[in-house]
């Protein structure tokens, strides 16, 4: 947990969030300024800052989120497909500091991406 972090935050349950998937390790739940008809966001319950700060002992958590992510695409019927990005540092666009997948679905996606 880190202080003033908005997605520990979240996790505690101290900012609200409609949580459509929870396990030991992460939560899923929609983004609040959506970008697609379905776009989620899991997020590990460890703090981590960005995919850049991750260590080799935090390759099972990674690949647990995109396990995670695939079965919420299931269970979101994105049976057309769908796209998961990690938005990572300044360059990558991240602007919550703790590492998440965003899950994006119900339209074509587009490339190259912006
Ligand atoms: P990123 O820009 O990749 O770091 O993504 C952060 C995402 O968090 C953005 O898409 C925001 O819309 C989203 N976000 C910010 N605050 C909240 C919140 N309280 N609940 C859900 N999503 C949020
Ligand atoms: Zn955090």
């Amino acid at each position: 947990m880190a202080p003033d972090c908005l997605f520990c935050k979240i996790i505690a349950g101290t900012i609200p969030a409609n949580r459509v998937y929870e396990d030991e390790f992460c939560i899923g739940f929609p983004d609040i300024n959506p970008q697609a008809p379905t776009h989620l966001l899991i997020v590990p319950k460890e703090h981590l800052a960005s995919l850049a700060k991750a260590d080799p002992e935090h390759t099972p958590l990674v690949g647990h989120l995109m396990a995670a992510a695939t079965e919420i695409a299931r269970s979101q019927k994105l049976s057309n497909g769908y796209r998961i990005v990690v938005n990572t540092g300044e360059d990558g666009g991240q602007t919550v500091h703790h590492l998440h997948l965003h899950l994006l679905g119900g339209r074509p996606m587009l490339w190259p991406p912006g």
